[in-house]
Order: structure tokens, then sequence, then C-alpha cells
């Protein structure tokens, strides 16, 4: 324990946002520079509790309350090792990790826990800087050779630890650009896309091959996989989006997050978006249904587009502004987010259920019929709170109903779970010997430090599954 009374004498401290009138003008990541020496203190109100409950709270069992302690005495070199030995890409989990940790953080249970999530990011972003982040290729082959199809964090995960390990390791990505949802989901203000680049280098140095525009089932044949590799990692996501299905759905103008928020990122990479395709929130009346994260994102994107208004509608009943009784410490707490894009414009609205939508002589979305409902599981409407709402460009944001069925799925043969995600043993093999899962496509929608933490795991019954004596980390 690095300073016995830093948690008395240090309050919790975190870098602050650039101004929302700013950072609506750009596409930048959002967050000011945190020194340094901010951090080391913060370092110190880590308690290094006999049991740290930080621990249970996070999916890659990262050792915190040791890299808490280098921190603190400026021993950088062996924070940036140790973050390393759990999580292969603490830089994205540093960014835009929900951060389970410091939920469940013994500090949390009567002050606000300790900022682990901006010094998992400081020690990622030092050891950048420094060049302490190598390349580690695998000193001996095996001769093996492993497909991993999806380029998220989990098949990303999943990948290095595998060519680590010495196997010939091919990611398939049907995208024209490396990354899953990292890349096309989560927003260049959350995450900006050279962070992804730098350690995609890293990996090619390593010897992982990346081929992208390659649709397994589509235009890269299953057949010809199974032959080609002794082992197949299925990391495809969960890309089914949840659909309104009421009337007027059909209406121009109505579109899933995830046809909005790729064709943003595309163009600050660089690329023209066609223009019969282009979705646009600028000058629109966005209404965007879905109360969660991604409907988050769609906000800071629209606002960032130029949008005339922007309202983000949810079904659910408003969380509480605190923790919950219901969540008590351990636990993820309910209670209500704002997230960065709701300081920055919009409205949110609670228990509000979409009806129908009406749309004008063309065609296009021109008004969305709600009304208030209640409590869940029922959300029944409650008379005489009806309301029309004006709304040009609509944005569905309900989550995702599992992988994509059909295709590769269904070439391969696997077997599904109840909820339609890929079937796996406790060793995360599917239902066909030597295809194994991870991440979304396995467990459905999560987060990407479950994507990184299934992507090494699946990595480690893999390698076991080839049989080579090394281990990977499992
Ligand atoms: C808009 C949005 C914002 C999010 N924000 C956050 C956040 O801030 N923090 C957080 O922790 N989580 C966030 N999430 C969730 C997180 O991104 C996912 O849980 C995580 O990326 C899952 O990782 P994965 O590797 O399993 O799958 P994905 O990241 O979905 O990657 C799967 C990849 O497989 C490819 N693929 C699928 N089928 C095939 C095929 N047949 N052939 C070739 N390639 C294929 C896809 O193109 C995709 O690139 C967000 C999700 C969304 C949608
Ligand atoms: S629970 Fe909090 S205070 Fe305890 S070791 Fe973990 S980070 Fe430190």
């Amino acid at each position: 324990m690095g300073k016995p009374t830093g948690f008395m004498e240090f309050e919790r401290a975190l870098p602050t946002r650039r101004a929302a009138e700013v950072r609506v003008k750009d596409w930048f990541e959002i967050y000011e520079e945190f020194p340094q020496a901010s951090v080391q203190q913060q370092g110190a109100r880590c308690m290094e509790c006999g049991v740290p409950f930080c621990h249970t709270g996070c999916p890659v069992n990262n050792h915190i309350p040791d890299w808490n302690d280098f921190v603190y005495h400026g021993r950088w070199e062996e924070a940036v090792r140790r973050l390393h030995s759990t999580n292969n890409f603490p830089e994205f989990t540093g960014r835009i990790c929900p951060a389970p940790c410091e939920a469940s953080c013994v500090l949390g249970i009567n002050q606000p826990p300790v900022t682990i999530k901006q010094i998992e990011k400081t020690i990622v972003e030092r050891g950048w800087e420094e060049g302490w982040i190598l390349p580690e290729p695998a000193l001996e082959k095996s001769g093996k050779k492993v497909a991993v199809i999806g380029s998220g964090p989990a098949g990303l995960a999943a990948a290095q630890q595998l060519c680590r390990a010495g196997h010939d390791v091919t990611v398939y990505e049907k995208a024209d650009r490396i990354g899953g949802l990292l890349r096309y989901g989560i927003p260049n203000f959350k995450l900006e896309k050279h962070v992804i680049d730098r350690r995609l280098k890293q990996m090619e140095a390593e010897g992982v091959k990346f081929v992208t525009n390659a649709h397994v089932g589509v235009n890269v044949d299953v057949a010809q996989l199974r032959k080609d590799f002794d082992a197949i990692v299925l990391a495809g996501g969960s890309e089914g989006p949840r659909d309104l299905k009421v009337p007027g759905r059909e209406l121009k103008g109505i579109h899933f997050a995830m046809e909005f928020l790729p064709q943003q990122t595309k163009r600050v990479l660089g690329d023209t978006v066609p223009a019969e395709s282009t979705i646009l929130a600028t000058g629109k009346k966005v209404v965007i249904i879905g109360g969660g994260d991604t409907g988050a994102d769609c906000l800071g994107t629209s606002l960032r587009q130029g949008a005339a208004s922007v309202r983000q509608f949810e079904i659910m009943p408003k969380p509480p502004e605190t923790r919950s009784e219901r969540t008590p410490w351990p636990l993820w707490p309910l209670q209500l987010r704002i997230e960065s894009s709701h300081e920055e414009g919009g409205t949110r609205e609670w228990s509000l259920n979409t009806v129908h939508f009406e749309g004008d002589a063309d065609g296009n979305v021109a008004r969305l019929h709600a009304v208030q409902v209640g409590l869940p599981p029922k959300f029944e409407p409650i008379p005489g709170t009806e309301t029309v709402i004006e709304a040009d460009l609509v944005l569905l944001a309900m989550g995702f109903t599992g992988p994509i069925r059909g295709g590769m799925l269904e070439q391969l043969g696997v077997a599904l779970d109840g909820r339609g995600n890929v079937a796996t043993d406790e060793h995360s093999m599917t239902s066909e010997k030597g295809i194994f899962a991870a991440g979304d496509m396995r467990r459905g929608q999560s987060l990407v430090v479950w994507a990184i933490a299934e992507g090494r795991t699946t990595a480690g019954y893999v390698n076991a599954f080839l049989g080579t004596a090394k281990g990977v980390g499992a």
C-alpha cells in the first residue's frame, strides 16, 4: 500500500471534459489531459484491500491494487507490464469501459471509489509514449493454423493470444476496416481510431494476418476454411438489431443506429459515403428510440452533425439519481447515467412508447405517435397521455437480438442457445469440434471488456485443443 492515509487525504479526481459547446464542433475525444502527478495521487487512494472487490467487478481480472501501487511509486514500466498481463487492450477499456471495477471498489462503500479507469488509461498511454509496448512474437511456431472470424475486441484478443502462443492466425473481417464495434460502433469522440491502428501494427508485427472485405459464408467459403485451418474462432458479434414493428416503420428516414453511426466514422476517416445511402442529422428533428449507450452515441453524433433538435426516448422508467437500494455495493448500480453526449444537448424522456409513425406525401417520416406507459413488464399505456412528436429522422437504438443467423452460422452447422447466441461448452467449443466462439456472438450484446476477457479465455481453450505445451491467457 503506497500511502496508508491516501484515501483520507485525497479526493477522487478525474480529467475534465472539454467544454460541450467546443467539443460538439469536432470529432476528437472529449477529455483534457490529466497530469501524471495527479494520477499518482489518485493511485494513493487505493487501500490495497485484503479482499480487493475491484477484482470481482473486473471481467479480465485486472491486478488493480498492484498497478495502483506501482503508479503511486512512479514505477510506470512495471505498471505497464502488470496491466498487460491480464488485458491485451487497456487503451480501449481505459477509454470506454463503464468500469464495473469502480462500482465494486471497497472505497465506494462510503466514499467515491478509486479512479481505476483513468489510472489504467494513463499507464497504457505512458507505455506507448515510452516505447515500452513492443511486438511480442512467439519464440517458437506450432505449425498450427487458426482462423478468427470477426475483428472486434473478442476476435482481436483471441488472435493476439493465439499468435503469441506460436500459431499462425488469420483474422477475417467482412467490413473494410479492422476493429468491429470499436471501429464502426463506438464514435470517434469516445475512441479515436488511431488508437486501434497503433495496436493493430503491433499485432501485425507479431504475425497476425488480417483480411478485410472477407465475409465468411458469403465471399469466403466455409468448407474451405474448415480444410485450411486446425481451429476456428467465431467472434462475429451480436449484430441483429432489435426492430420496432409498429405501423409506419417502412417510412423513409427511420434507421437502425448501426446504419447511422458507421457512416460518420467513415467520414471522419476520410471516406465518401454514397449520396443514395447517406443518413445525416443535419438540420433534422431527430428522435432516438432507446435510452442506452448506443442511443447516447447517436445523440452525440446527431448534435455534431448539426441536428435542429434531438430527443431520446426510453420505455423504461427514469432510474434513481443515486444508487438504487436494490443494487447495493458491490453490485453494478441501477442509477441514472449521464453520458458525455447528454451534457452536449438534446432531451431525454422516459416511460414513453412509440405507437406508430406517420409520413408525408413522399413517404418520409414526419411524426411519431407515442404514449406514456406504466412500469415493466406490462408497460400499460396511460390513458390521456398520447402525444404526437415531429420527427424527420428516427434512429432505432433498442439493442441487439443476437448474432446474424443463417449465412456463416448455418453453413457451419453450429447449434444456438435458447437466446439465439452461439452455444458452447465450458471450454468455449461450439457443437462443432474445433470451432470455438467468443464475445457477443456467444454471450449476446455486452461490453468491450467482456469481449476481451472471452477472447483471452477462448484462446486458452483453443491452445489446449491444438495440443501445444504452452498456455495462453486463460
Ligand atoms: C454503438 C455502440 C456503442 C458501444 N459502446 C460501448 C462502450 O462505450 N463500452 C463498451 O464496453 N461497450 C460498448 N459497446 C458494446 C461493445 O462494442 C461490444 O460488446 C463489443 O464490441 C463486442 O465485441 P465482439 O468482438 O464480440 O464483437 P464486435 O465488436 O461486434 O465485432 C464483430 C465483428 O465480426 C464481424 N463479422 C460478423 N460476421 C462476420 C462474418 N460472417 N465474416 C466476417 N466478419 C464477420 C463484424 O463485421 C464485426 O466487425 C457498444 C456497442 C455499440 C453498438
Ligand atoms: S477495492 Fe478499491 S481500494 Fe480496494 S484494492 Fe481495489 S481499487 Fe484499491
